[in-house]
Formats: C-alpha cells, structure tokens, sequence
C-alpha cells in the first residue's frame, strides 16, 4: 500500500489472516487454517476481490476515493453516496460471482453500510447526546486504511423460534451484552451461518431481530477482531468440500464458499467498537438497514447464477443436439424461462438504484421495495430454474462414470460410447460440461447454493414483510380508487 492507495495485494491479505491466533475448529482446532484446502479456497474467493482491485481492467468499479482518508480504496469498504455509487457496486458484485458464484465480501460492506445509516439514527433519537456514529466513522477510517474485509454477523443461532431471547432456554443462543464496564462490554452467544467468517480478520456484529425492552441485552452492535480473546469459529458444512477432479469447473478447483459459525464467549469489546448498546428500538432498524442493502447485493449477485444457468441450458442442448420442438415442449422457450428472471432482477436493481434516496447521515439508501423485491423473485424463480435445468441436461449429470477412465486406453472406448452425442464435440468436454451441472444443480455446493439463495439477507417472509409495509400506502390508495370507480363518488 502507498501514500495515494490503500489497496492490499491478495498476498497481503493471505499473510494478514495467517497472522491470526488460531481459533478455527473443524473437527478439531486447526493450528494452521490456511492450509486447510476448503478455507485456502473459500479465502480465493475473497482474494479475487483485492486482485480486481489493482488490475487496471477494473479499477474505475472496484475502487473509490474516500471521501475519509482521501486515498484510492476498495469500493466494498466505502458507503456509497451518490446513484453512480450503486450502480458501479452492482458491476462489482456481479463481476465476481460471474467467476466465484457467491462473492461472499458484500456481506461485510453492507453491514458497513447499515452501521454508518444506523447510527446517525440513534444518535439523532438520543439528541447526539451519544457518539456511535462518530465511533463508526472511525472504525470505518480503520477499515479502510488498513483494506480490512470484514463479515458481518447478524443471524443468532436463535433457539426456540416461538419464544423472545430472554425466555429461551439456552440464552447462549443470541448474542446479548453479559457485562458493561465503563471500558466496554462483553458479550457472549451464538451466530451462524456467517459467511467469509473463516477468513476474515473483523467481525462486525449487528442484532438479526427486533427486541422489546425484556431483551435489550440483545440489542448490541459491535465489532472485533477474528481472533480476539474468546471468539471460537467452527467450519461448517462437512461436505461441502474442494473439488479435485482434472474436469472438475474452476468453481470448486479454486473456488468454495465455506461457511463458519462463530461462538463469542465473554468477549471484551472497547467501548470505541461498540455502536450500539442496549437502545432495543433500533436493533430493527440496524437488522432491517442491513437486511435491505443485502437483498439489494442479491439484485446483483443473483443475475449472474441466472446467466451461467441460462448460457449452462443453451450449451447442454447444443451439446446434446436437443434444440427446438421436442413433443409439446420447446427448448427455447424452456431456456427462456431461466433467463426471464435474470431481465426482472436486473431491472428490479435499476429501479432500485433509480428510486434511491440520500439518508441523514450523508450515506445514498437503494429503495426499499425493489431491493427486496429484487431478492424475493429471484429466490422465488431460483428452484424453477434449476428444475429446468435438471430436465433439459437428462440424467446424466448426477451419473457420470468416474473421469479418470476417459484416459485410460482400456476403457476410453467405452467412455466414447456413452459420452459421443452431437458431432465434433470431444467426450472430455461432453464430460466437463455435465460435470459442471452436476457441481451447480446436484451437488452440496449446489445445495449452499439453493439454500442461499432461499435464506442468504433473511427468508422470503422477512421480504414480504418488507416491501408490505412499505406498499402498505400506495395500496390504500389502490382500494380508494376502486372504491371511487364502483361507488361513482366524485
Ligand atoms: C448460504 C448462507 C449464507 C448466509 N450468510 C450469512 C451471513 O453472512 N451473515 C448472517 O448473519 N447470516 C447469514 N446467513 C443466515 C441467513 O440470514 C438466515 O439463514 C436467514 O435469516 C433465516 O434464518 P434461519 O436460518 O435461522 O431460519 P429460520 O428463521 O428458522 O427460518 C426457517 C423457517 O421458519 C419460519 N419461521 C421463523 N420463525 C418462525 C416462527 N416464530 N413461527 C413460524 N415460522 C417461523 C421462517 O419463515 C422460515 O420459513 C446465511 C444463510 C445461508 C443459507
């Protein structure tokens, strides 16, 4: 990093999370966690997004002046101010889940984002008589001078969902405020799944619900270090695991979204780290500001799993000669159908980065209903999509023969047979392919995948709760005018 940039190397950033004292378990505590193959890959992902930064190729989207240091930064750690701001973190994120699926590092810049709205909000209420948002102004000058990626932490491992925190029977279950002290808190308890968490070097942490004033301890944003005293992080999902196959896709080789869970136990934070404390009536608005700005990430995020799905359906009927009519079903209309979702998100995004507005902390908001919008159709189309695909590639992805035959003499033979379907396509990439929609469609990669694409910023219930209650005025209007057209009342 120079005078002018502050933008890490990805060797940087590597050397920075191997500094870290060890506090990953996997089934047991990992010593070196950088050599652990799955979160080597899952840190590529993150990787990729110092790289981009410094490539000239990508710099006019990937990085930003700040407006607090005055230096060159990567636009993950900036809040957007302005509409060209959304957009171009639109380009971002898209840019690299084209290559890596899920980016995973927007989950730390939204939270970034949410904490630089929220706390002016608190402060305002407290008649600035309370300092957050200066505190976070300042945490965010250290993000941003020393190209942190942070995670954010916002869903509690929760218990008994009928039942508020402070009834539940394991109250380890959210994360609440144990002790305060005029130096700080400390805070103990649970969130999971917590994306990136595993190769991060800050946690930030938000509240995930809304409390009442019984719960107030729950009402706690902060952020830590990765390894500081007390934070245990688990790795998750034992089988979603590194590819290895030589006809494996890159997702996978290089790639792997490795999620971790992250216990705190009696954790200090200084109080410079807390942002906000005990103030229940905002842990909604801190979820909902971060629930927003991700589903917002998702507008971006999304539409290019549609596009590899849609260009995946195009090639495979290519490959498999089974273009246009087939009985009563058409293949064009098929692929159409994935594509579809991918134009209504896209546009849902436009709109929401048309109708945004600036907030009073200075911080630019992407408009509340198509952001969530955005999320809810392309959670809601996600399975069809992926139906469609299952039907037009037929069995075989799930029912590949082991690849290394396609090289033995003795058996390439019989690999051809199977594997010769339209002319002039070579089995090994006829191999690739299916293998590529079995990694996507039928795999526990793909099944993160889907199960991301339900819950990653919330499920769908917290979505419609969102885009209701902001519609609920405009749809009064709605029955007003009805009411009018049929009663004929001037
Ligand atoms: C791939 C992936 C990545 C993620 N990354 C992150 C991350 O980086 N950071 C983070 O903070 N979180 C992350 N999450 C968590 C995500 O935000 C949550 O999964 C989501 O909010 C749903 O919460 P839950 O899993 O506890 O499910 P639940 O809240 O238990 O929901 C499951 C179902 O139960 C229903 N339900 C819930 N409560 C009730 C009730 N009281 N009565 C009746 N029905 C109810 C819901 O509507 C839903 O249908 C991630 C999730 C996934 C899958």
């Amino acid at each position: 990093m120079d005078n002018q940039e502050s933008l890490k190397t990805p060797k940087e950033y590597m050397d920075a999370l191997k500094a870290l004292k060890p506090n990953i378990i996997k089934d047991r505590l990992l010593e070196k966690p950088c050599e652990d193959e799955d979160i080597q890959k899952g840190a590529n992902v993150v990787a990729l997004s110092y790289e981009l930064a410094r490539d000239p190729k990508y710099k006019d989207f990937m990085t930003v002046k700040s407006p607090l240091n005055g230096k060159i930064i990567n636009r993950f750690n900036h809040i957007p101010l302005t509409k060209d701001d959304l957009r171009k973190k639109l380009k971002m994120i898209k840019t690299l889940a084209s290559e890596v699926f899920c980016a995973q590092r927007c989950v730390g810049g939204d939270a970034l984002h949410a904490l630089h709205v929220g706390t002016y909000q608190v402060d305002k209420s407290n008649k600035f008589k309370t300092d957050y948002h200066q505190r976070f102004l300042k945490y965010l000058r250290y993000i941003q001078d020393n190209d942190i990626a942070p995670t954010a932490a916002v869903t509690d491992a929760k218990g008994d969902r009928s039942l508020p925190p402070h009834l539940q029977e394991e109250k380890h279950s959210n994360v609440f405020i144990e002790e305060e002290t005029d130096k700080g808190i400390y805070v103990s308890g649970v969130k999971i799944p917590i994306t990136m968490s595993l190769y991060t070097e800050e946690i930030i942490a938000l509240p995930g619900l809304q409390y009442g004033e019984k719960d107030k301890d729950f009402a706690v944003a902060f952020a830590v270090p990765a390894d500081a005293e007390g934070v245990e992080r688990y790795v998750l999902g034992p089988d979603v695991t590194s590819l290895h196959g030589e006809y494996s896709p890159t997702h996978g080789l290089k790639y792997l979204n490795k999620e971790g869970m992250i216990i705190f136990n009696h954790v200090f934070v200084p109080k410079e780290r807390v942002f906000l404390c005990g103030e229940y009536r905002f842990a909604a608005t801190f979820a909902n500001l971060f629930a927003s700005l991700h589903r917002f990430s998702y507008t971006a995020c999304k539409p290019a799993i549609y596009d590899i799905m849609t260009g995946t359906a195009m090639l495979i009927s290519d490959y498999n000669g089974t273009k246009g009519e087939y009985f009563l079903s058409n293949t064009s209309e098929k692929i159409f159908e994935i594509y579809k979702t991918s134009i209504i998100v896209r546009g849902m995004a436009q709109a929401a980065v048309h109708s945004a507005k600036e907030t009073e902390s200075g911080a630019i908001f992407p408009d509340t209903i198509f952001a969530n919008m955005g999320k809810y159709i392309s959670s809601e189309y996600f399975h069809e999509a992926i139906r469609i695909l299952q039907d037009m590639s037929g069995g075989l992805p799930p029912n590949l023969p082991y690849g290394e035959l396609l090289k033995d003499e003795k058996y390439r033979p019989q690999m051809k047979k199977l594997l010769t379907r339209k002319k002039g396509i070579p089995i090994e990439d006829q191999y690739k392919l299916n293998e590529f929609i079995r990694v996507l469609v039928a795999s526990n990669e793909g099944g993160l995948l889907q199960f991301g694409s339900k819950h990653g910023g919330g499920n769908k219930e917290a979505e419609k709760v969102a885009i209701y209650g902001n519609s609920l005025r405009n749809m009064s209007k709605c029955k007003k005018h009805v009411h009018k057209m049929v009663m004929n009342n001037k």
